[in-house]
């Protein structure tokens, strides 16, 4: 995180922006709070002209009530640099100079992330650091997507790609994913995907079902539950991970914590790991933007 973060922080104003596949929302955090909040779709026709169009009107709009600027964004970030895996997620964006495009517009300083990696920052601060060194944030939503602490410090070094575990093998005869390869997490198991394959089923279901047909052994619903359990204890064992939280569309859909849960306990003792739902709801990531 290039933004410094002192005791002072907190009198601060800050210009949140949160920038997602569909829309932009912007708000100045003060103090916890959010005040002038706004919601702007994003462009899929031209979109880093779009882009640049936006913060610059935001920008001018919010002028003069802000003391820095924190952007917590969907894809990597990278020497302010935007990108993705997947650019279908960032509505065709690639490469595109984030932090530069902001700084034409005003000189004070620009704490960049991405979103999901400042969605773990803040989780984290609800946690006890003396119980927990080694944390996780999952989202399974539109995405699946994570963010990594370890030793008390969130990774986002050197390249910004730590965290992306949508993007790991869950199936090698499976679909094709966003980024290219066949298989990955994020082709089975996002809420796009399991609303595209589910309401092809011969009996269509919402993703809530999901995890209710999951109940009476459905074959399908079983790989994206079973899955998400293997992905926890794969990080157990990989990273010493101690607590997991969970939280998107998905990963906070009824059922669906319990049933991972369940599962995990079926490891060996040493693969369990706490786990939880996410605190932060809606407007989560600007708060999140802002820490
Ligand atoms: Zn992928």
């Amino acid at each position: 995180m290039s933004l410094t973060v002192d005791s002072g922080q907190t009198l601060q104003r800050c210009l949140a922006l949160d920038i997602g596949g569909t829309k932009i929302v912007s708000a100045i955090v003060k103090n916890g709070e959010i005040q002038q909040r706004k919601q702007i779709p994003t462009s899929q026709n031209d979109a880093a002209q779009a882009m640049h169009q936006t913060l610059a009107q935001l920008l001018k709009e919010y002028e003069g009530q802000f003391d820095y600027v924190a952007v917590a964004s969907t894809g990597i970030i990278n020497q302010g640099i935007l990108t993705a895996l997947n650019p279908k997620n960032l509505g065709g964006l690639a490469q595109f100079q984030l932090k530069d495009s902001i700084a034409q517009h005003t000189d004070k300083p620009i704490g960049l992330l991405n979103d999901v990696q400042a969605a773990a920052y803040a989780e984290y601060q609800l946690q006890n650091p003396n119980d927990v060194q080694n944390f996780t944030f999952i989202t399974v939503s539109t995405g699946v997507g994570g963010g990594l602490i370890l030793n008390h410090r969130l990774l986002t070094e050197p390249n910004g790609i730590a965290g992306h575990i949508g993007h790991t093998l869950a199936d090698p005869n499976g679909p094709i994913c966003g980024c290219g390869h066949r298989g990955y997490v994020e082709a089975i198991a996002s809420g796009r995907v399991i609303e595209a394959v589910y309401s092809q089923w011969d009996d269509p279901c919402d993703p809530k079902e999901v995890f209710a047909r999951f109940r009476q052994n459905d074959e399908k619903a079983t790989v994206l539950v079973t899955r998400s359990a293997q992905g926890i204890a794969d990080l157990k064992i990989g990273l010493d991970m101690q607590k997991v939280v969970v939280g998107g569309s998905v990963g906070l859909a009824e059922g669906y914590l319990p049933l991972v849960q369940s599962l995990l306990s079926e490891f060996p003792a040493v693969y369990h790991c706490e786990l939880e739902s996410a605190q932060f709801g809606q407007d989560a990531g600007l708060i999140d933007a802002a820490y």
